[in-house]
């Protein structure tokens, strides 16, 4: 959206290491016919799975989500969050697009790991709200971090995105880690009564850019 800094393509130099694609194969689904690759990085933490639909190249400018894993939400169909409604619409809003790719990360729980995510649960059964069961574990709010993403798109080859997402950070991350955001498109599917007061957090304490909510 806006022009980088000097300081942010120092720091798109320092965050440029290598990823690769070490696996590609045609994945139907619901939402229509993808490519399924596997995107490769430094360490074991730097995997991605991507869903590709069209052709992605240096001259498009895919529609992308990049997705945080939620095995209780994508998975099991916990109504908790609202993980699971917003890959569904990222996939369907992807499989119509003439280029587009749904980037999906290890990064469960907001970045705190799948065991951590269900000791956070059990402190928002006692009434605390998300951001303050993360902090009364130890945890950030939000503990993620897009630079891997950014070197999966490039990749692809892809230097410019439209980013469907509500979260300003991912698209902050994203833009000073080199990929130019040049829309935000909301992702805000509608949702379950029982996900309402995570989404009024998201939006109060985490800056989400959610509607209605
Ligand atoms: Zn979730």
């Amino acid at each position: 959206m806006k022009r980088r800094s000097p300081s942010m393509r120092k720091q798109r130099r320092k965050t440029s290491g290598r990823a690769r694609v070490v696996a590609r194969a045609v994945l139907p689904t619901r939402f229509g016919k993808f490519t399924v690759l596997g995107i490769h990085g430094r360490g074991p933490e730097e995997t991605a799975v991507v869903l590709q639909h069209g052709r992605v190249n240096g001259r498009s400018v895919p529609l992308v989500r990049v997705h945080s894993q939620c095995l209780t939400g994508d998975v099991l169909t916990s109504q908790r969050c609202d993980c699971r409604a917003q890959l569904e619409l990222s996939l369907r809003l992807i499989g119509r697009a003439r280029s587009g790719l749904l980037l999906y990360l290890p990064q469960e729980g907001r970045g705190i790991g799948l065991l951590n995510k269900l000791k956070a649960y059990q402190w928002q059964d006692r009434g605390m709200d998300t951001v303050e069961a993360n902090h009364r574990l130890g945890f950030a709010a939000d503990s993620r971090d897009y630079r891997f993403s950014a070197r999966a798109l490039w990749a692809l080859g892809v230097r410019r995105v439209r980013l469907l997402s509500n979260n300003p950070d991912k698209v902050k991350q994203l833009e000073e880690a080199g990929i130019r955001v040049v829309e935000r498109v909301p992702c805000q599917p509608r949702t379950s009564r029982a996900s309402r007061s995570y989404l009024q957090t998201k939006k109060a304490k985490l800056g989400h850019l959610l509607a209605g909510v």
